[in-house]
């Protein structure tokens, strides 16, 4: 049967979510953006409440909330702000890997660390000459004994610069490209460098930092999954991640659709509200559209993923539409509000900035556009979850 009736637990779960962006984000959100304010108070109210690692499992300390649930999580709370959301669900992408490939051990040291205290852990894939081609990454990890041995830059890094913990991914057979690549669970130490800071177009209360690891030792127990699997875990991860980003996509849009809804019904011009003119009307409308297909794309992606299905096709779907989607409602927005939706004083110039990062993060719009194509013109019928043991 098919059936998007939120049960009761859902619905009060998303009631709880909404009512902490409203009164612990909204207020803030446009100051916190002009000034770039670090959230640090709002993230450990988040963490208090259980608002923050919803995926991690209850043997170690999370929520164990499905996929679903975290989808319904990431629309409201970035219907409050998706920089201060970017912020609180970040440890989601960095725990991920964990959660897929780390020993018993390693989940129990690392998961807990951040269960027990308030704490952020960071996801370190990007690197200055390698973005949407991983494979080009020169971080290196060379075995010595019982260790790894890890040197490398990493470029922007969502809470790199307060995180404690790292997901890092580097070459261990340099010659070998994307199937040459590991993944390591990296404590913060002396040798792990915070470089800089960038300083956004959107997003400005999320934390964006360049990150060295400079001969950073870790425990060859580290390893996450197999070694040179680590290019699979990342795959893995971003199946389980963008259903997420693309519900964070969701509640930008919607927050820009409300905005432009109540003002076309305030806004005189000849004399009726702008929303009795057609143009108007039509514009509203296909927002209305576009944000309701968007998250039905994403609560698909979220729901095969607790079936325990693979949803690669469909979590790109849903994040390349719904990112796009958000650009184009903000961007619609903003012609609503006409020249004042150009003025920082009002709200949908914030939502417009922060659309843009949808497009991008977590694999750009083109780079879901390959997949999709991929998945598309040489179909996997795989039900099972992939592996990356060795
Ligand atoms: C605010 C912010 C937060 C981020 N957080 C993290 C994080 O926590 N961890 C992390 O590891 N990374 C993070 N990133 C990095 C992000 O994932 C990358 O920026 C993104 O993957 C794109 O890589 P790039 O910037 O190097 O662009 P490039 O890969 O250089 O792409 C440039 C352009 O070329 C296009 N392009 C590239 N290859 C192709 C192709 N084959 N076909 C068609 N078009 C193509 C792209 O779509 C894009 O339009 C973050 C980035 C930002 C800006």
């Amino acid at each position: 049967m098919v059936d998007f009736t939120l049960s009761d637990e859902q619905k009060a779960l998303r009631e709880m979510a909404h009512d902490f962006a409203v009164k612990e984000i909204r207020p803030v959100a446009w100051e916190y953006d002009r000034d770039g304010t670090w959230p640090a108070e709002i993230l450990r109210k988040a963490w208090e409440v259980g608002l923050m690692n919803s995926h991690i499992p209850e043997e170690y300390g999370g929520p164990g909330a499905s996929y679903f649930d975290g989808c319904l999580i990431e629309e409201e709370m970035a219907w409050g702000c998706s920089g201060i959301q970017t912020s609180v669900g970040a440890n989601g992408l960095a725990t991920s890997p964990v959660i897929i490939g780390g020993s018993e051990e390693v989940k129990r040291e690392y998961l807990g660390m951040l269960t027990e205290e308030p704490k952020l852990a960071s996801f370190c894939l990007t690197e200055p000459d390698a973005g949407s081609d991983v494979s080009g990454m020169r971080t290196r990890a060379v075995r010595n004994g019982d260790k790894y041995v890890i040197t490398g830059q990493k470029c922007f890094i969502t809470n790199g610069g307060y995180a404690d913990w790292y997901t890092v991914y580097a070459k261990t057979d340099p010659e070998a490209g994307h199937r040459g690549i590991s993944a390591f669970v990296v404590p913060r130490d002396d040798t792990v460098i915070v470089d800089k800071k960038e300083d956004k177009m959107g997003q400005r209360a999320s934390n964006t930092a360049t990150i060295t690891f400079n001969e950073t030792e870790v425990p060859a127990g580290n390893l996450l999954g197999a070694e040179n699997k680590g290019f699979k875990l990342a795959m893995m991860t971003l199946d389980r991640t963008r259903p997420g980003v693309a519900a964070m996509a969701v509640g930008i849009a919607r927050a820009a659709f409300e905005f432009a809804t109540e003002y076309s019904k305030e806004r005189v011009q000849f004399g009726v509200p702008i929303a009795m003119h057609q143009a108007i009307q039509f514009l509203i409308a296909d927002m209305a559209t576009k944000i309701h297909a968007a998250r039905l794309m994403t609560w698909n992606a979220g729901v095969l993923l607790d079936q325990g299905r693979r949803n690669t096709l469909e979590s790109s779907h849903a994040k390349r539409f719904a990112a796009d989607t958000a650009m184009e409602v903000t961007t619609d927005a903003v012609q609503v509000y006409g020249g004042y939706g150009f003025i920082k004083e009002y709200p949908v110039e914030k939502l417009m900035r922060d659309a843009k990062i949808m497009q991008l993060y977590e694999g750009t719009s083109q780079i879901q556009r390959l997949v999709i194509a991929r998945e598309t013109l040489l179909p996997r019928h795989i039900e099972e979850p992939a592996t990356v043991t060795a």
